[in-house]
């Protein structure tokens, strides 16, 4: 089998992905956390720094021209995956750090003293954070809209809360504490509505469902990470309708950002150079757009379909587990390949460690969703999240290993536990 190429067959091969050919016994559940990199990404990557390593945008030389024309072609090769204008693709480090630039930048200049910004419950920290600390700067207030007991927008108590107030609508396209698949369409109309913006965080989206920016008119801005859609660490993506990036001013100032500097004032260049200050992520770019191509040449809906039959698989297998409390939706149709579940009487942190000793890779903690967990009134949960390269027996070896440490824990610590017998204290206590 060719290592270079992306294996039609679902689901993918683990030779496509170094770190998975090289740990032969790993069974890798943490790909909402980081996804695994195929060698076609590496590749890309790694002729850039062999073929051609040089800066961008400035160098006369062969070298240097190439790699400009990488670095503007991977923008374009996003641009396409989004639907969305070269222009309005602004390369970051992450997503955290692309909600940064739009609260700093769009938001602190263009959200009016005393209006609203609504955020889900359901909110990774870098989807409300920003906004508590502009609301905090500019007298701006931070409202929470709740979630169904089963972990869906609860869209009545939404729509309550518009109101000509609202200036800006923040959302997750999927939780990536839960695997809710929110209802982005209805949200951005009503909020249109009620005139106001929206930021869509498609993190947990983009490798999964896509990250369309012409969805109903578009969400006014979209978020996403390099590193949760088969790219490299240290790249992310802002997209922004391109009339509300022309009209903010840059964050960060610098290089390749300005068209003049005196030593009074300096002119900004245009879009999207503008908001890209000092040397870009040149590598992760091109890293990014073979990670686009990976995908692009299996099929978004073919990964969609087979990562959907997987967390069905998952969810009846674990539902017959009586000692197991999952979260989230039901139904399968609002969800995503992400499952947060609790083992009664055992803390998640005691269950991500328990599988690591027999290589299962799973994320416990409150998943940088803290005002989450205090609804859902637990202090953490064990997360499995599934990519497709993963298959129904690491599913099955899952589940016996949960089998197992549920009656490890039992047999030391009786029937009834209510206090988890490796509690950890720093976590959140549950209200
Ligand atoms: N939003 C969501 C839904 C996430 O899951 C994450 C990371 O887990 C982020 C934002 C932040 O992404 P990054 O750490 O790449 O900036």
């Amino acid at each position: 089998m060719n290592n270079n190429t992306a294996n039609q067959i679902l689901p993918l091969s683990r030779e496509l992905f170094p770190t998975l050919a090289n740990n032969k016994s790993l069974i890798y559940l943490d790909s909402a956390a980081s996804m695994q990199t195929p060698h076609v990404v590496l590749d890309a990557m790694n002729s850039y720094y062999e073929q051609y390593r040089s800066n961008i945008h400035r160098g006369l030389y062969t070298i240097s021209e190439k790699a400009t024309t990488a670095y503007e072609a991977a923008r374009a090769n996003v641009a396409r995956f989004i639907n969305a204008d070269p222009a309005e693709v602004i390369f970051t480090r992450g997503a955290t750090e692309a909600l940064n630039v739009i609260a700093l930048g769009w938001a602190e200049q263009f959200i009016p003293r005393g209006q609203e910004i609504l955020v889900s419950i359901l909110e990774h920290h870098s989807n409300i954070v920003p906004w508590q600390m502009l609301a905090k700067r500019k007298g701006l207030k931070l409202r929470f809209f709740d979630i169904t007991p089963d972990g869906q927008i609860d869209e009545d108590a939404f729509t309550k809360m518009l109101s000509k107030q609202t200036g800006l609508v923040c959302i997750t396209a999927v939780s990536n504490a839960l695997g809710t698949v929110t209802p982005i369409k209805r949200i951005i109309q009503k909020s249109y509505a009620a005139r106001a913006k929206v930021v869509l965080d498609a993190a947990q989206a983009a490798a999964h469902l896509g990250a369309r920016a012409d969805l109903l008119g578009g969400p006014d801005f979209i978020v996403f990470a390099g590193h949760k859609m088969y790219g490299p660490t240290g790249i992310g993506v802002l997209y922004g309708k391109r009339q509300l990036l022309e009209q903010m001013d840059p964050v960060f100032g610098g290089g390749e950002m300005i068209r003049e500097v005196m030593t009074e004032r300096s002119t900004w260049n245009s879009l999207p150079w503008k908001l890209e200050a000092g040397t870009p992520p040149i590598a992760e770019a091109i890293g990014l757009s073979a990670a686009i191509d990976f995908i692009r040449d299996i099929g978004l809906s073919k990964i969609h379909d087979y990562e959907q039959s997987l967390t069905s698989y998952a969810l009846d297998k674990l539902k017959q587990l009586p000692f197991i409390q999952i979260y989230g939706p039901a139904d399968i149709n609002f969800r995503s390949s992400i499952i947060s579940f609790n083992i009664d009487g055992v803390h998640a942190h005691d269950v991500a460690a328990l599988l690591d000793e027999k290589g299962i890779a799973i994320r416990a903690g409150h998943h940088c969703c803290m005002p989450l967990m205090q609804r859902l009134k637990v202090p953490a949960t064990a997360r499995i999240s599934l990519a497709a390269y993963n298959t129904m027996e690491e599913i099955d070896t899952l589940v016996t290993s949960l089998k197992t440490i549920h009656a490890i824990f039992h047999r030391t610590h009786g029937k009834k536990i209510t206090q988890p017998a490796h509690t950890l204290g720093n976590l959140a206590k549950a209200k």
